[in-house]
């Protein structure tokens, strides 16, 4: 697909993917419109903990096993794109706590993996981790989109097809691609490939407790980000696409977070709920669908915030014609068929 600066380019969902999008289609003088019926911020992006976190992943989701090189890749491209837009990144790191049993194997698993990383008196270090500030970083990211000239349409759309695209209250607008950016949810119908995608739903607490700032901490189960309303995360709830907060469902963690950090016994808290979408092997799909005029940039699992540049410039590149670099065959969407 070639499309020229000035072709009109919708993209639907307004989260981590479809927002970086935006901005670095408008950048590109592509006309851009995001729709998204949910408020800003209503989203698995809006509640997310925000580490950019190859590290931990590589080690502590068994589906993202191997897939170090890539979050790395994925990454390292933050480094320009927060400085651009104007993203705070905490680079202070990932520190692992816990008993002899629970390092040893993390250990392991780091080694195994190839992650950096450090013994502690406490426990394990690794620098590789960062962190952002998710429902933040998601308002910069839109008003960047907004001053580089994307506008914003709070729309869903309900299909896509030969330039045409169709909104939830019947209005057809001419379009000359569409990107579905549509998370863990509600984009059925504009691709056949979002059928690979199992909806993840994921509750985290946020203490009303502020806790001093430092790298992430990862317990047994449990992880806590620091911060002036430290997050505890969170629940893998698979096949589970709804948004409704369970607290027996959350209490392992909030007693696995107090294991850890005894001073955060009895903080008062509000569960968070969003629903991530997942492939069978953990990686988003990015690319070409085989609806002519659609490009997919779904399924980010655990790492949306974490991906969403690299996808980002892999839909750009789609849409001009340019090389989409070296994680194009592991983000084809059409890698479950057949
Ligand atoms: C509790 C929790 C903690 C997390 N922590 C981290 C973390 O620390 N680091 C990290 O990298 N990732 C984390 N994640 C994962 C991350 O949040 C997701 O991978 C990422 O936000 C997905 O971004 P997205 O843009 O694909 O989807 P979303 O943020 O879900 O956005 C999709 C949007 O599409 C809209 N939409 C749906 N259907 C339509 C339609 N038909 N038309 C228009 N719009 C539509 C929705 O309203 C939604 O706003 C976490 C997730 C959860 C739930």
């Amino acid at each position: 697909m070639i499309l020229q600066s000035g072709a009109r380019v919708a993209i639907a969902g307004a989260g981590a993917f479809g927002s970086a999008t935006a901005l670095i289609l408008s950048r590109l003088g592509f006309k851009v419109t995001v729709f998204d019926p949910a408020p800003p911020g209503e989203n698995a992006s809006g509640v997310a903990a925000g580490m950019l976190a190859p590290a931990a992943e590589a080690v502590f989701d068994a589906v993202s096993r191997g897939h170090l090189p890539v979050l790395r890749r994925a990454r390292d491209l933050w480094t320009a794109f927060a400085q651009d837009v104007g993203i705070a990144l905490d680079r202070q790191g990932l520190a692992i706590e816990g008993d002899e049993a629970f390092l040893a194997k993390v250990e392991a698993a780091l080694v195994e993996a190839g992650a950096r990383f450090s013994r502690t008196p406490t426990g394990l270090f690794s620098d590789e981790d960062w962190r952002l500030d998710a429902r933040s970083a998601l308002s910069t990211l839109r008003g960047a989109a907004i001053a580089a000239g994307a506008d914003f349409d709070a729309r869903g759309v309900a299909a896509f097809s030969e330039g045409r695209v169709t909104l939830d209250d019947g209005e057809v607008l001419a379009f000359d691609a569409l990107v579905v950016a549509t998370g863990g949810g509600g984009g059925q119908g504009l691709a056949p490939e979002l059928a690979a995608l199992t909806p993840i739903k994921g509750q985290i607490l946020r203490l009303e407790t502020a806790m001093a700032e430092g790298p992430v901490l990862r317990g047994q189960g449990v992880y806590i980000a620091p911060g002036s309303r430290p997050a505890v995360g969170a629940t893998m709830e698979a096949g589970r696409d709804d948004r409704e907060p369970d607290p027996a469902v959350v209490e392992p963690l909030r007693i696995a977070a107090e294991r850890l950090r005894p001073e955060l016994a009895g903080a008062p808290s509000v569960i968070e709920v969003g629903v991530r979408a997942s492939t069978a092997d953990g990686l988003p799909l990015v690319g070409k669908s085989r609806v002519p005029g659609v490009i997919l940039a779904a399924g980010a699992r655990r790492n949306g915030w974490l991906l969403a540049p690299l996808v980002a410039d892999m839909v750009a590149a789609y849409l001009t014609d340019a090389d989409p670099g070296e994680d194009a065959a592991a983000f084809d969407p059409q890698r479950f068929e057949g």
